[in-house]
């Protein structure tokens, strides 16, 4: 571990480096959430069993109809040759895509094994894009747990799509919002935006012939913070990002979607007036929850890289005590917005390392801590109230009709505790 002195923020949050282990699921487990966004893709993981077990037991319980994601696994006989490995690669592809016709998009989805990093995994996916085409495009990108964490593998599987999206216009008047919301977050926002009188278009859409155009003209919104390819991808090809907060909470999504009125020259009154219904909704069913989590001291292991978003929502809307907020990258510009918002003296770990996380939660005994499945239960076990971070990823908590439910997931562990307590 390679502690460094801690760097003090603009505004007073302390914000230090640390590097050492970490305990996070890979970037595969994105596909969970993903494979139910983009309605005709298809995700198909390069891996091995365990590669395999892992996208299986973390999707297996929400899949209600076929799913769109398998394992191509890798096995003894594959290590033969990798010409070999590229014929049966286009086998297995093949042989989908017969079987799916509703197939447009097709992702090759990387992963850890030596073997795999050894495929071409990119010259693969052009030669396979190349005789399928027109009717299925065929990308690829590394959901690798030595390259990414479980949320990365959005940023990466967006990051692949961008190259081939539309060219846009030199001048664009819509709003481009970027980042996998479910579909009744994104119905929302979209008519908040129409009643701003702004088009939006989101990335990913739903379907692969629907993805929206970028270029010069394009003003663009990050929806999630862990979005650093895609959005370094987008502004290669000329977009803008528009600086705001997360819409998490009812002050995130106000700010998030003021950001976008300001820079669409929308009228402060019309914003008033479209976003005042919401706010009070959202402020009404934050007010029984901050009664339960006013005061709690909470801390954050470092796992999906929401974790500062959340706690200016915890911190500012919910009165929590923010002990550590740990997470695994920071991207400084993209949070600039949720950092200065932080209360004076937050301690924010950039790479937080395991070990030394652990030493000072066990060391500060907080309310709630909240971290991967992998901690939750010895944390547990050792009488701490744990929320299981990934959660957050898979329930939909943007957006002023979801503050209540997003509230609820933190308080949710601490009724629990209690009632076990009694
Ligand atoms: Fe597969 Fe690597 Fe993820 Fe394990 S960490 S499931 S080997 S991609």
């Amino acid at each position: 571990m390679n502690a460094h002195a801690p760097q003090p923020a603009a505004c007073d949050v302390e914000i230090r480096p640390e590097r050492g282990q970490r305990a996070v699921f890979c970037g595969l487990t994105s596909i969970v959430w993903l494979h139910r966004k983009i309605q005709d893709a298809f995700f198909l993981v390069v891996g091995s069993r365990t590669c395999a077990h892992l996208i299986q037991s973390a999707a297996g319980v929400m899949i209600f109809a076929e799913p769109r994601f398998a394992t191509a696994i890798i096995d003894e006989r594959d290590l033969a040759g990798l010409a070999d490995m590229n014929e049966e690669l286009d086998r297995v592809v093949t042989r989908l895509i017969e079987r799916r016709p509703e197939i447009r998009l097709l992702f090759l989805v990387g992963s850890c094994p030596s073997e795999v990093i050894k495929l071409d995994l990119s010259r693969a996916a052009l030669r396979l894009s190349q005789r399928l085409a027109p009717e299925v495009r065929v990308l690829n990108y590394s959901g690798s747990g030595i390259e990414t964490t479980f949320t990365q593998g959005e940023d990466a599987c967006l990051a692949a799509l961008v190259p081939g999206l539309p060219e846009g216009m030199e001048v664009d008047d819509d709003l481009l919002v970027v980042g996998a919301l479910a579909d009744i977050v994104e119905d929302q926002f979209a008519r908040l935006f129409a009643e701003l009188g702004i088009r939006a278009r989101f990335l990913p859409a739903r379907r692969a012939e629907r993805m929206p155009s970028v270029g010069r003209g394009t003003r663009y919104l990050l929806a999630q913070p862990f979005l650093t390819d895609t959005a370094r991808a987008l502004e290669e090809r000329g977009a803008r990002r528009l600086a705001a907060p997360f819409p998490l909470g009812a002050e995130g999504t106000t700010g998030w979607l003021r950001a976008a009125a300001e820079a669409f020259g929308i009228d402060p009154a019309r914003f008033d007036t479209v976003t005042a219904p919401g706010l009070r909704r959202a402020w009404q069913a934050l007010a029984p929850y901050r009664e339960k989590l006013a005061g709690k001291r909470v801390f954050f292991f470092p796992d999906s890289q929401l974790e500062v978003p959340l706690a200016r929502f915890l911190a500012r809307e919910m009165a929590a005590e923010l002990v550590e907020v740990g997470t695994p990258y920071l991207h400084r510009a993209h949070l600039a917005a949720e950092i200065e918002q932080l209360p004076g003296g937050t301690r924010v770990v950039d790479g937080q390392s395991l070990d030394d996380g652990l030493d000072r939660c066990r060391a500060a005994r907080p309310d709630l801590t909240v971290c991967g499945l992998g901690l939750a239960n010895p944390l547990e076990a050792e009488g701490l109230t744990t929320k299981w971070s990934i959660e957050l990823l898979f329930t939909p908590i943007q957006g002023y009709e979801q503050a209540g439910d997003l509230a609820e997931l933190f308080a949710r562990p601490l009724d629990r505790r209690a009632r076990l307590e009694v």
